[in-house]
């Protein structure tokens, strides 16, 4: 195999930890590890369960051990997406992941990709989520039959946390303007709080980046009139979710939109997109939307020359060869977008 010589001009080999999840995810997963192989990464992949998969392989739960002590020692996975039962069963791995690792920025870069055709051009904005709190506390209560509760936890450590991470990337990424999604018209202390806290920052630390406030219904059709003037966007858990799929719907939809959960110990990189059990098995899956998380996994690596030359890549594949997938207008099935990208990619 082709071997690397990375930005620091040392033959560096990285360990990155591969979690294939359910559904879509072997197949999504198998096409990225083609194709950094093709470009040369020097990497040892360390393969392990996550999801329901994990279950069916006779592992003890949802999220073994192992795969969670892998993910500490190497500090960074490549995940594709797990199931998450509704209404019943286990706590969603993607949650316990983000609370036990503290993987506490969600980063959602939702862009027009060239020569993709939708209805807004322009689009060029970053969804910062919180990861840790939120309605995702998971703490539920049957007060009396019939009657449940869900807390929704908001602390300062945390929303100063995400507030100061969500500056300091708008700064460094040379990023305008900060955009936060709220309700606290209605959830007057806990989305309060988020806003004290992005306002402190914003005013003590980063007064040069500009600043804004929308009430989330109005921001939500703001973003659906006009999405070209949104930067980065600034918002607790929830709302993240829903929003980055909103968003995704923006630029071609959940085949494209890549994302990162980033903590100071350690960072998974996932696309934005679920287990898609509907087409699962089918091989016509997209897997871009993970490739362009390997792209920003790149960039935390240290190897930001990789990064833009798989993105080149990914642009060519899909405009130059036109080789696209059924959910982009195309016709080619996994295998094949998969197979022009590493020949485009090994010969770059
Ligand atoms: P989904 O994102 O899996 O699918 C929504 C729609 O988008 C489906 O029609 C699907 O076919 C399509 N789609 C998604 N990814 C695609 C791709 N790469 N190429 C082409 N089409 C694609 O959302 P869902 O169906 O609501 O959720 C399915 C499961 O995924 C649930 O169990 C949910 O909890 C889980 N989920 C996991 C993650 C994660 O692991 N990060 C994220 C979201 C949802």
């Amino acid at each position: 195999m082709v071997r690397l010589i990375d930005e620091y001009g040392a033959m560096a080999k990285h360990t990155i930890v591969l979690i294939p999840g359910d559904g879509i995810g072997p197949e999504v997963t198998r096409a990225a590890r083609h194709v950094l192989e093709a470009s040369g990464l020097s990497v040892d992949w360390v393969e392990l369960p996550a999801g329901a998969s994990a279950l069916e392989q006779g592992c003890e739960n949802v999220l073994p051990q192992r795969t969670l002590a892998a993910i500490t020692a190497h500090k960074i996975a490549l995940k594709g997406p797990v199931t998450t039962p509704v209404g019943k069963g286990f706590k969603s791995v993607n949650v316990q992941l983000r609370q036990k690792l503290n993987l506490y920025a969600a980063v959602r870069p939702v862009r027009n990709l060239p020569g993709i055709k939708t209805r807004y051009e322009g689009v060029d904005m970053v969804i910062v989520r919180e990861n840790t709190e939120g309605l995702y506390s998971g703490i539920e209560n049957e007060v009396v039959p019939g009657v449940v509760t869900s807390i929704k936890v908001a602390s300062r450590m945390a929303c100063t946390r995400i507030a100061r991470y969500a500056f300091r990337y708008a700064t460094r990424r040379r990023r305008k303007s900060i955009t936060v999604f709220h309700k606290a018209n209605i959830m007057k202390m806990s989305d309060g709080l988020f806003l004290d806290c992005a306002r402190q920052i914003h005013e003590e630390e980063y007064p040069n980046i500009e600043y804004e406030e929308l009430i989330i219904d109005a921001g939500c059709m703001r973003l659906v009139q006009d999405p070209g003037r949104f930067d980065v966007l600034l918002m607790e858990n929830l709302y993240g979710d829903l929003v980055s799929d909103l968003c995704a719907g923006l630029v071609g939809g959940l085949g494209v939109v890549p994302g990162s959960n980033i903590g100071d110990e350690a960072a998974i990189f996932e696309a934005v997109h679920g287990s898609a059990p509907d087409i699962a098995g089918k091989g016509v899956a997209n897997p871009t939307a993970l490739m362009l998380a390997a792209g920003m996994m790149l960039d935390h690596c240290n190897l930001p020359d990789l990064a833009a030359r798989l993105r080149t890549c990914i642009n060519e594949t899909l405009n130059v060869d036109k080789v696209r997938t059924v959910d982009l207008g195309g016709r080619s099935n996994t295998t094949e977008f998969t197979r022009t990208l590493v020949k485009r990619i090994a010969n770059s």
